[in-house]
């Protein structure tokens, strides 16, 4: 077994649900689900005109390689009804592979670690919930820490509004 760490992402029709909905295909495929962290509601990233996103972040054990890993994900993100869009742009659910144990990897429709995950306090900030000693494998550095340098962080609130993110 893997130990996984997904980033998760919605900003169509029902959000929440969404995210809630990927893990359990997840685990109806294999996979067991191991921590599944606080939602947030974030800004879009990339492209800005858009509706807001809810984010998290979960760590799964998962029996498949990586890129039977990727193939899994996507044919969950179709199921659930994503179609082709653009890049960055609304979708129904998104579902990155951000970690998968130590592995390194780049190829063209795989790299790991996640090559955005670093930059994105939208996939930071949920995974610290979950993660936060986990030492990124390229850069030697945790998610803690990782977080800390983004700095000041604006455009993401715990989801439902007014919840603390540990409720
Ligand atoms: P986004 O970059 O907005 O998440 P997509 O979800 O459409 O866009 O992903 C585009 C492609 O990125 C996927 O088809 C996949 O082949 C590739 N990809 C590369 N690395 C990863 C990764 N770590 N997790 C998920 N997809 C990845
Ligand atoms: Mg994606």
């Amino acid at each position: 077994m893997a130990r996984v760490y997904v980033g998760l992402g919605s900003n169509l029709g029902r959000r929440a649900e969404a995210i809630q909905e990927a893990c359990e295909r997840m685990v109806a495929r294999g996979a067991t689900l191991v921590a599944l962290s606080p939602l947030y509601e974030t800004e879009p990233w990339g492209l800005v005109n858009q509706p807001r996103f809810i984010n998290a972040a979960c760590a799964v054990e998962v029996p498949w390689p990586p890129l039977e890993t990727l193939h899994i994900l996507k044919r969950i993100e179709r199921e659930m009804g994503r179609a082709p869009a653009a890049r960055y742009g609304p979708r129904i659910i998104d579902l990155d592979i951000l970690l998968f144990d130590r592995i390194h990897l780049v190829t063209d429709r795989l790299t790991i670690p996640h090559p955005g995950m670093l930059d994105r306090a939208t996939v930071l900030l949920p995974l610290a919930d979950i993660a936060a000693d986990l030492v990124h494998p390229v850069t030697g550095r945790n998610i803690r820490e990782h977080l800390q340098a983004l700095g000041e962080i604006t455009g993401i609130a715990p989801y439902p509004p007014g919840l603390p993110p540990q409720c």
